[in-house]
C-alpha cells in the first residue's frame, strides 16, 4: 500500500511540474515521439484474467479513456506519418502519438477496431502470420493457461513440474517456485521456442483442455486484416511464430522475419514496412534480420536504441488495464503520463541485455 501511494503521489508530482518529461528523456526517450503498445481487448477485465495472462488485456472501457487523454494532448498518427518523423521528413513538430496492437488478436477486431473507427484513431497491429485465419493459439497463452491448470489443481504437488521438466532434460531455475506468470515468463526467456513447445505439448497430454477455452486466444483472419487495412490501419510484422529472436539461431531468425513479411505482402497486396519485435526481444544479430528483410521502423517495449539501427529500435510503452490506476483503483491521468513519458525508466531500468551500443554513447 505504502509503495503504490508514494508512485501515485510521486506522479501526481512529477506530472504537474513537468518533471515527467525530464524524467523520461533522462531514460532515453528525448526527442522520441510516443508510441503505445497494447495486446487483447475485452470485454470484461476480470473474466479475461482468469485465463489469460493479466497484463496483456485491457478492457474496451479503459481502452477508451488512455484514448481519450492521449486525444487531449497529442496528434494521433498512423506508422507511416511517425515514421517520417523518426527520419526527419515531415518538417513539423507538435506532439505526436501513435497506437499499435501485439499478437493480432481476434479480439481487435470486436473490440479495439469499432472503437478507433469511430474516434478516426489510425493504429497499427502486428500479426503473427502462422497464426492467421488458424484456430492456433499462441505458444505463451497455451503454456500460461496449462500452468494455471497445473498450479491449481491441489492433487499435484508443485515437484512433479520440476520432474517432468527433468523427463524432458530441461532445467530452468524459478520455474517451480515461481506464479504462473514467473513460470511463464521464465520459459520463455530461458528456452528457445522448440523447447517451449515440447514443455506445452507435456502439460498438455496431463489435461486435455476443451477447444472453447482457447477461442478468446484466436487471430485475427485474413479477411479481417484486408478490411482493418482497408479502413486506413496498418497491418506489421511479429514474425511467423512470435519466437523470442535473442533464443533462437541466425537461419530461424531470418526465416521468421522474411516469411511474416512475404506473407502479409503476399496476403494483402502491400508493402510492410513496419516490425515489432516479440516480447521486445532484441539484440545486434536480431536487428540486422530485420534490417535485412527490408523493414524499415522495428519497434521494442523499453528505452533503449541502437545507435547503428535507431529506426529499427523504436521505443515503446506497453499498457495494460492497470497500468494508470492509483492506489484506490482509480485512473489517474498523471500516472498514465509518467508511463507515456517513461518517468518509472529512471527507477526500474531494463531486464534485457541487449549487447547492443546505445544511441546515447554517441550523443
Ligand atoms: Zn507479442
Ligand atoms: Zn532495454
Amino acid at each position: 500500500m505504502i509503495r503504490s501511494w508514494t508512485k501515485t503521489e510521486a506522479a501526481g508530482v512529477l506530472s504537474r511540474t513537468g518533471l515527467d518529461k525530464v524524467f523520461g528523456s533522462l531514460a532515453g526517450s528525448k526527442g522520441v515521439p510516443v508510441v503505445v503498445g497494447y495486446h487483447r481487448v475485452v470485454e470484461d477485465f476480470a473474466a479475461s484474467a482468469a485465463t489469460s495472462i493479466p497484463s496483456m488485456l485491457v478492457s474496451r472501457q479503459m481502452l477508451e479513456r488512455h484514448l481519450d487523454w492521449l486525444g487531449r494532448r497529442f496528434r494521433f498518427v498512423s506508422l507511416d506519418e511517425l515514421g517520417a518523423r523518426l527520419d526527419g521528413s515531415d518538417g513539423s513538430h507538435d506532439a505526436i502519438a501513435a497506437i499499435t496492437f501485439d499478437d493480432g488478436y481476434r479480439d481487435f477486431h470486436d473490440h479495439a477496431f469499432p472503437l478507433l473507427m469511430q474516434k478516426g484513431i489510425p493504429a497499427a497491429v502486428f500479426v503473427v502470420t502462422d497464426l492467421v485465419s488458424t484456430t492456433g493459439v499462441q505458444t505463451h497463452d497455451e503454456l500460461y493457461l496449462l500452468l494455471v491448470r497445473r498450479l491449481a489443481d491441489r492433487a499435484r504437488k508443485p515437484g512433479d513440474l520440476a520432474g517432468m521438466l527433468h523427463g524432458l532434460g530441461i532445467s530452468v531455475p524459478g520455474v517451480v517456485a515461481g506464479t504462473p506468470y514467473e513460470a511463464t515468463r521464465a520459459l520463455l526467456e530461458a528456452l528457445p521456442q522448440e523447447s517451449v513447445r515440447r514443455v506445452v505439448a507435456a502439460l498438455e497430454s496431463e489435461a486435455l483442455i476443451s477447444e472453447d477455452t482457447f477461442k478468446p486466444f484466436y487471430s485475427l483472419t485474413w479477411e479481417m486484416l484486408d478490411r482493418i487495412q482497408r479502413a486506413g490501419m496498418t497491418i506489421g510484422s511479429h514474425t511467423r511464430t512470435h519466437v523470442l529472436m535473442t533464443n533462437e539461431s541466425q537461419p530461424r531468425v531470418a526465416d521468421e522475419v522474411t516469411g511474416s513479411r512475404n506473407e502479409i505482402e503476399t496476403r494483402l497486396g502491400t508493402g510492410v514496412r513496419h516490425f515489432a519485435y516479440p516480447s521486445g526481444r532484441f539484440d545486434p544479430a536480431s536487428v540486422d534480420a530485420v534490417a535485412n528483410a527490408g523493414y524499415r521502423f522495428g519497434y521494442s517495449t523499453c528505452s533503449h536504441r541502437d545507435a547503428g539501427h535507431p529506426q529499427l529500435t523504436v521505443p515503446r510503452t506497453l499498457l495494460w488495464e492497470k497500468s494508470s490506476l492509483d492506489f484506490r483503483g482509480a485512473f489517474s491521468g498523471p500516472i498514465l503520463s509518467c508511463q507515456i513519458h517513461r518517468a518509472f525508466d529512471v527507477v526500474s531500468g531494463c531486464r534485457q541485455h541487449h549487447r547492443i551500443t546505445p544511441e546515447s554513447a554517441n550523443a
